[in-house]
């Protein structure tokens, strides 16, 4: 156990944890965040009003209990905190690092506009790191086989939800897994200098520890077909993702060093490119990168492009800084790195050299008109304002839709014009016993929206397959 010093003095200003400096960490894939020391987050906990309204607790998609948490770890019982955080969350050391809590819980804090809100993010990832630290949880008591079996296709954050849930119940489960590691985007996608791998491998080995089986290379709909595994399951999880690139559709797009943002942080982060030549994963960007788009996977791609070693990155992004998808804390974090960037800018066409290597991307200035059906203002073209970038690479960065294998090997499945997975209230599919959620279902959202679905579905596959 670590020692526990002397209660600290609260305070009225907001900490906002510490960092590797910028200069470091460019040079390094360790964790950017470094969280709180005990005494830290017992100060920034002091800060807690307890709220009889519980605003940030109904602002949370799973409505983590935030204000007995905090008042818990202020009294140093940690274990009670963690137990109050599991009561209706199931990852939080994965959700305390990259759930966007400035939209959701930290958004609705009272003491936001005068004093800024309390950092519950950091506060959850403290007790939960705290916790696996220190062995305060130990794995939970499973319920007596039922004797049936469930599967899970894909093991992102919403299926290992469903296995988590259901293992307890007693339920006999598979996950299915395309890749040869485990945890979807979390993995592959969100890089370990926000998401340190050993949090994605504890969560992963404590399902296996519950009986969970894991088979990884396996494609469903392809190395076995959605047929076969309906007469081996009682009931089918379908939590296969949004990993689909959405190209440009620019001219130049199959130019050399031209990757989609999922090729691009898959060899960073599932393959180790970063460590070539120690791992075999050889990836060319070349001094000059350009990132298109404005989300989490643009930051992610560009701080990843800029830790191997490019004279700059520049991320160019059709609106402005304000309407940036993207978590603020990302964006100030690339800013931090050296990330450049061009707003109100949008590529025109990729332009190469003889060999066919990508050598410059021809820009245009953009202005914003009217809002769209998005609800946020429509970028519009400035004419002849056109301008070259040069660039040896280019990460294309712009959107992904749901694999879309299942969608194809079964017929009769109910889609909607994005190609996600159509259910309802229960995460039902148009399949009897086939539920599905997370991004296949919503097109690309949260890791805690993920875990939310996958929580919903397998209260409803138990219900359901107790009736059987
Ligand atoms: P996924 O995590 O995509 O997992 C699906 C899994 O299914 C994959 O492992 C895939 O290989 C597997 N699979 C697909 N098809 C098959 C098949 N036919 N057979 C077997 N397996 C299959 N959200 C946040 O909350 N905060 C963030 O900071 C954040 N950053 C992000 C950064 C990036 C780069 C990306 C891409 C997304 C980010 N997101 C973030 C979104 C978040 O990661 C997703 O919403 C979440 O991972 C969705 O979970 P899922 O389980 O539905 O799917
Ligand atoms: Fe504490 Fe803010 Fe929640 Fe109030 S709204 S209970 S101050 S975290």
């Amino acid at each position: 156990m670590e020692n526990k010093p002397k209660k600290p003095t609260p305070t009225l200003k907001r900490n906002e944890g510490r960092h590797q400096p910028a200069s470091e960490r460019v040079n390094n894939f360790e964790e950017v965040a470094l969280g709180f020391s005990y005494e830290e987050a017992l100060v920034e906990a002091s800060r807690c009003l307890n709220c009889k309204t519980r605003p940030c607790e109904k602002a949370c998609p799973v409505n983590v209990k935030i204000p007995d948490f905090i008042d818990m770890l202020y009294k140093e019982d940690l274990k009670g905190a963690i137990s109050k955080i599991y009561e209706t969350s199931l990852f939080p050391a994965i959700c305390g690092r990259v759930c966007p809590q400035e939209t959701y819980c930290e958004y609705a804090c009272v003491l936001k506009d005068k004093f800024k809100s309390v950092s519950i993010g950091r506060l959850e990832r403290f007790v939960a790191d705290y916790a696996r630290k220190n062995s305060l949880m130990s794995l939970p008591k499973c319920d007596s086989h039922t004797g049936k079996k469930v599967a899970c296709i894909g093991a992102g954050p919403s299926s290992l939800a469903v296995a988590a849930e259901l293992v307890k119940k007693g339920y006999e489960i598979t996950v299915f897994e395309a890749l040869h590691k485990y945890g979807g985007v979390l993995r592959y996608g969100i890089p370990s200098f926000r998401l340190p791998r050993e949090v994605v491998d504890f969560e992963v080995e404590n399902l296996k520890k519950l009986g969970v089986k894991f088979i990884k290379n396996v494609l469903i709909g392809k190395s076995i077909s959605f047929e076969e595994l309906k007469k081996d399951f009682d009931a089918i999880y379908i939590g296969s993702g949004a990993g689909l690139p959405t190209p440009l559709n620019l001219p130049g797009e199959n130019l050399i060093g031209v990757y989609s943002s999922n090729e691009f942080l898959t060899r960073v982060n599932l393959m180790s490119a970063y460590k070539f030549p120690e791992y075999d994963t050889p990836l060319y960007v070349g001094k000059k990168v350009i990132i298109v788009g404005g989300g989490n996977t643009a930051m992610d791609s560009a701080r990843c492009a800029k830790r191997l070693g490019p004279e700059a990155v520049t991320v160019i992004y059709r609106r402005t800084r304000a309407e940036m998808p993207a978590r603020a804390e990302e964006v100030e974090n690339a800013m931090e790195e050296g990330v450049k960037f061009e707003f109100l800018t949008a590529p025109i066409s990729l332009e190469g050299d003889e060999k066919g290597k990508l050598k410059a991307v021809k820009c245009i200035r953009m202005q914003l008109g009217r809002p769209d059906e998005s609800g946020r203002r429509k970028p519009i073209e400035i004419k002849g304002s056109e301008f070259i970038l040069e660039a040896d690479s280019l990460i294309v960065a712009i959107g992904q839709s749901p694999n879309p294998l299942i969608q194809q090997t079964v017929s009769g499945l109910k889609t909607n014009k994005w190609n996600c997975l159509v259910v309802d209230e229960n995460q039902k599919t148009s399949f009897e016993n086939v539920y599905a959620g997370g991004d296949v279902v919503r097109g690309g959202a949260t890791v805690l929206l993920a875990m939310k679905d996958g929580k919903a579905a397998a209260k409803a596959i138990d219900e359901a397959l107790r009736k059987k």
